[in-house]
């Protein structure tokens, strides 16, 4: 081998694998070290990436990685490395340069073969996706239309809608009076499960409350469903089954998009003081506990993830009591999601926080498993946390949440 191609070789090998992928013009996300990305050979979604900080490189379609560029290259161009040639078309392509002379390299034709291969599958790959991108945000869109659709028909709650307001009340969250987001439905269907022609099925219809998920714009990205029973306590919610299994089916359904948005419950989100936590019904019973602030918006994030947002994956720890069987029956800690937000999230990963929020109360459940939720409300505390602005966790009685200790203590 001529010093040439040695040296040829050795800076391939200093090649980075940020270099390399910039050279190979592959996708770099906007933040962060990892970059999931079709695979330029074996192609599917998010089949490859390259981590710039690790330097390490990942195909799940094709079961292979490793941590260097020219391996890299050799995969997204189909080169084989064994060959002496297709090692030497690997470093010619992550250095940008051409193959010394002295090196044997494929013949013009080889090349300009492979090359029209590669160009083919890349365009139809881009063309595969962004069919799928087209029809994922159109069954968004659709979806998010048929939610504000359901929203813009119901009434507002004052002098119709006096059922959500019922509701509100028997749950432990004083008089509402006339609300400005949440909304009545009087007969709302509840699909379930499908016909033998694949149409869905309509299970059951009654009266409902609505609420939207807004975004920042304050424009309703979604809707949050709760059918009402008032002659049930002590929910006040029907009883759903599947007509098949016979299982208990949830009363409260949301539609359109939930994540990165919020539920507006009483009051404007121009204010400085936010109070909220997951449920509607925990909510509004804190803010009827505090007498409904003038100074304060109320709202809810409608679940916990949408409240928390995803944990650190490196802050997981191990529950101390509670354990679980795992595959051989022995019983090991249940792992729990930990109090660090994942690095490098993207905005909607979790309900939004306008920036002028100065006091942000976060409540939580009382009635979920203690660990789980303490781990969570401090992931939340530390994703919205932000100078000058104080985020009080407040807890209810143990075994309780703010609505049952209202209920119970008005009795
Ligand atoms: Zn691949």
């Amino acid at each position: 081998m001529s010093e040439a191609i040695k040296l040829f070789i050795e800076d391939a090998r200093a090649v980075s694998i940020e270099e390399a992928a910039k050279i190979m013009r592959l996708t770099f996300k906007r933040t962060g070290v990892e970059h999931p990305q079709p695979c330029p050979h074996c192609f599917g979604t998010d089949t490859f990436s390259f981590n710039t900080k690790k330097e390490k490189w990942n195909c799940r379609a094709g079961g292979i990685g490793g941590n260097d560029a020219i391996g890299m290259a050799a995969h997204c161009e189909g080169l084989d490395l064994k060959s002496r040639e297709g090692l030497l078309e690997a470093c010619s392509i992550v250095l940008d340069q051409d193959i010394p002379d002295e090196g044997e390299r494929e013949s013009d034709e080889d090349r300009a073969a492979r090359k029209k291969r590669l160009e083919e599958r890349r365009l139809q790959n881009d063309a595969d996706a962004a069919a799928r991108a087209d029809s994922q945000a159109e069954f968004r869109e659709k979806e998010r239309a048929k939610a504000r659709g359901i929203y813009e028909a119901a009434a507002p709650v004052g002098r119709h809608g006096r059922p959500v307001a019922d509701y509100l009340e028997a749950r432990g969250c004083g008089q509402i009076g006339a609300a400005q987001w949440l909304r009545y439905a009087s007969d709302l269907p509840y699909w379930h499960g499908q016909d033998e022609r694949g149409r869905p099925l309509e299970l059951y219809s009654g009266p409902a409350m609505v609420a939207p998920f807004i975004g920042p714009d304050l424009v309703a990205i979604g809707c949050h469903i709760t059918w009402l029973d008032l002659k049930r306590p002590p929910k006040y919610r029907p009883q759903l089954s599947d007509s098949d299994t016979g299982e208990l089916l949830p009363t409260k359904k949301m539609r359109g998009s939930k994540k990165g948005g919020l539920i507006p419950l009483f009051g404007d989100p121009s204010v400085k003081r936010w109070v909220g936590g997951e449920g509607i019904e925990n909510g509004a019973a804190f803010a009827a506990w505090e007498g409904f602030r003038e100074d304060t918006f109320y709202f809810a994030a409608g679940d916990l993830g949408n409240l928390a947002g995803p944990a650190d994956p490196s802050s997981r720890f191990a529950h101390p009591t509670l354990k679980k069987p795992d595959a051989k029956g022995v019983a090991r800690p249940v792992t729990i999601a930990g109090p660090r937000p994942k690095p490098d999230q993207d905005g909607d990963d979790a309900m939004w926080v306008a920036d002028h929020v100065r006091e942000l109360v976060l409540l939580a459940d009382g009635d979920s498993e203690r660990v789980m939720t303490a781990a969570a409300m401090a992931r939340a505390r530390a994703r919205h946390a932000r100078p000058g602005r104080i985020i009080p966790i407040v807890w209810p009685r143990a075994g309780y949440d703010f609505s049952r200790m209202a209920v119970e203590t008005g009795e």
